[in-house]
């Protein structure tokens, strides 16, 4: 039996209804940018794996570093101990964040960097003798599936059970330039209504809601209201962050800086799970107490492991690395010559980049999950590209390591794909 035919015996997956989606490909190996199915089949992996691996996929490097971690210490308990595998992350992580970020608090994944990120927000408040209860956040916003990030996430479609569960949210538009005076307007309603804690937001892309990008001065304006306004600012950069937009993290497009950032994905370069939330001075000031319970009373199991706290590292020399940043100017460029090429085709509505992000919607209308959309992911799965359409957006996040011969073979095959919608 293939790997794929014993898969469907006792494994569930992710984001699946397995009746209507029973096929599952085998994947046994990963380099570079390549990934082989159980076949020999190889893609080019187009969207590095959920946006991880974006030094490429068994970095030899990387592998060494953790290799060499793993003979001397391989996991201890981070309550009460400390190892200089999370000491040096800090060290490094923190010359590479916004000027205003000083501590790190880590867990195992997006969601709970979000989860940690809310938590900080809402206790922020409490400990200062304030009941703070409404969290504010964007239109079509992803933070995650863990109930306080599912219950920031605008993206609910299939959020139904759980919907009456959730955290009082409110909403706002994205800001595009011209909605910023009506969208000030809203916030001032909603904080004369509302005890409003914080304010949850992707900087200036939403992965999820395929590429959604948005305008920094209006965000700009955003966080400075909040600022003014005494409400928490938690930036999601699990997407974003390591370079994706160009700079290190997207906040650093903006002058006002995040009070809490939530990091994941590209953290630990695709070869291990684990998240952080760092913050400022300011809000670890608020829990530094004699009182017991003020503190975060938070915290998992594999809390930076000393592996993945190692890949971290490892990841970030990196990705300053003279080669890996060259490398991001260099895909930027390409996708702009792409973008030259293929934006007035008459099956394209619109195009956008950011850094290394580029994403372009189809004329057709797709559903999220639709016939359509599927058809199109098997036609690049046929060609050897590992992309995955997002309703009628096809998007490119290809790790920094694409050569400009694959990312050629990616960009000519969404060409081939227009002629098929
Ligand atoms: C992927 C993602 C998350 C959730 O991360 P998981 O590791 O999947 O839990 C949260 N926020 C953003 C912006 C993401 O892209």
């Amino acid at each position: 039996m293939t790997l794929k035919e014993r898969d469907k015996k006792h494994l569930w997956h992710p984001l699946t209804q397995h009746k209507l989606h029973p096929e599952t490909i085998a994947i046994t190996k990963a380099k570079g940018c390549v990934i082989t199915d159980e076949n020999g089949k190889e893609y080019i992996d187009a969207i590095a794996s959920w946006y991880t691996c974006m030094y490429g996929h068994c970095n030899d490097y990387i592998i060494s570093r953790v290799f060499k971690q793993m003979q001397q210490l391989d996991q201890v308990v981070f309550t009460g101990f400390t190892h200089e595998p999370a000491v040096k992350l800090s060290e490094a992580l923190i010359q590479i964040l916004p000027e205003n970020q000083n501590k790190l608090f880590f867990s195992d994944n997006g969601s709970t960097s979000v989860e940690i990120g809310i938590k900080m927000a809402l206790q922020y408040h409490f400990n200062q003798g304030e009941k703070r209860n409404t969290l504010i956040a964007f239109e079509d916003g992803f933070h995650g599936d863990t109930f306080g990030a599912m219950s920031v996430s605008g993206l609910s479609v299939y959020n139904g059970p759980f919907e009456e569960f959730f955290l009082d949210v409110k909403r706002i538009p994205t800001p595009n330039g011209e909605n910023h005076a009506s969208i000030l307007k809203t916030l001032k309603e909603i904080t004369q209504t509302h005890d409003v804690a914080g304010f949850v937001y992707e900087p200036l892309v939403q992965g999820a809601a395929a590429m959604k990008m948005h305008n920094a001065e209006g965000l700009e304006l955003i966080l400075k209201f909040c600022k003014e306004n005494n409400m928490v600012t938690v930036a999601d950069e699990v997407m974003t962050g390591f370079g994706k937009t160009g700079t290190y993290f997207a906040s650093d497009y903006m002058e006002t800086k995040p009070d809490i950032m939530c990091l994941s994905k590209a953290l630990t370069a695709g070869l291990m799970p684990m998240a952080i939330t760092t913050c400022s001075q300011e809000i670890y000031d608020a829990f530094y107490s004699d009182d017991m319970g003020k503190g975060l009373f938070h915290g998992h199991t594999y809390s930076a492991n000393p592996l993945a706290c190692t890949a971290a590292l490892a990841g970030i020399e990196l990705l300053q690395s003279e080669e890996i940043q060259k490398n991001i100017q260099r895909i930027k460029a390409s996708h702009e010559v792409f973008n030259l090429r293929i934006k007035n085709h008459p099956k394209v509505k619109s195009t956008r980049q950011i850094g290394i992000i580029f994403a372009l919607d189809l004329n057709t209308e797709m559903s999220r999950y639709g016939n359509l959309r599927d058809k199109l992911f098997q036609f690049f799965m046929d060609q050897g590209v590992f992309l995955r359409p997002l309703g009628n957006t096809i998007y490119i996040q290809a790790p920094y390591v694409i050569t400009e011969k694959q990312l050629e073979k990616v960009y000519q095959t969404i060409e081939e794909a227009l002629s098929i919608v």
